[in-house]
């Protein structure tokens, strides 16, 4: 379906942000993390497209294409992104079922169903300095932009710069949650990394969409 091949260019689009970025994602975790944040996001989203390539050439409508990238991402990231961003994956592909054309209020079903994923699963709440305060800004700046009649890419924008500006805030935070909690000290001053690398992997399927 048409859904289907634009769902596997958005995970490619994910991808190429996430290989531009692996460096740095590693460093920025390895100041109060164990520095495989880089690695990890790689692995999966490699992982993710692969699947959903495969689907795709099989003739998988949208849902169970992204079930199969979800579930490859967690289990060959690795770590707490990966579930994370495995389980978004799949919650999204549930949420669009095999639908062939989508108004905005699909649109902001999936954008809520990706953030009920994430917070039901690693149960981090706002200010725990987590991916989590970059994905509660986008989800409600896009169901904000959407009720007020924008149109899915420009919500999608909107959404994708609220994000990145809320990754860039969590500097000032002190890690609640995860593996950085311990070395809460060091990691001021620096954003968190599931934080960035959300807002940058947003800003890319924003483009795309556009
Ligand atoms: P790990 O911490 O297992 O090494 P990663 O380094 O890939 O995994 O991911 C770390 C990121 O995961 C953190 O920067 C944070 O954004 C996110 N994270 C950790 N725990 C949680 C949680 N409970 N809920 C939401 N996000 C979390
Ligand atoms: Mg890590
Ligand atoms: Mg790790």
């Amino acid at each position: 379906t048409a859904l289907a091949a634009t769902a596997v260019g958005a995970l490619k689009e994910a991808r190429s942000v996430v290989v531009e970025h692996e460096d740095a994602l590693g460093k920025l975790d390895a100041i109060a993390g164990d520095g495989d944040h880089g690695i990890g996001m790689r692995r999966g989203v490699d992982a993710a497209v692969a699947a959903a390539e495969k689907s795709h050439a099989a003739g998988a409508g949208l849902e169970e294409l992204l079930a199969a990238a979800g579930e490859q991402w967690a289990e060959r990231a690795g770590g707490t992104s990966g579930a994370l961003w495995g389980a978004a994956v799949t919650a999204v592909g549930r949420t669009l079922g095999s639908k062939e054309t989508y108004t905005a209020a699909d649109a902001a079903a999936a954008v809520n169903a990706l953030r009920d994923a994430i917070i039901t699963l690693g149960k981090a709440e706002a200010g725990d300095k987590t991916m989590v305060d970059a994905l509660l800004p986008f989800a409600d700046t896009f169901n904000k932009a959407i009720d007020d009649g924008g149109s899915l890419a420009s919500s999608l924008r909107a959404a994708a710069e609220a994000a990145a500006r809320a990754a860039d805030a969590t500097a000032e935070l002190s890690p609640k949650k995860g593996r950085a909690r311990p070395l809460a000290e060091k990691s001021l001053g620096h954003p968190d990394p599931g934080a960035v690398s959300f807002g940058l992997i947003a800003l890319r399927v924003a483009e795309y969409a556009a």
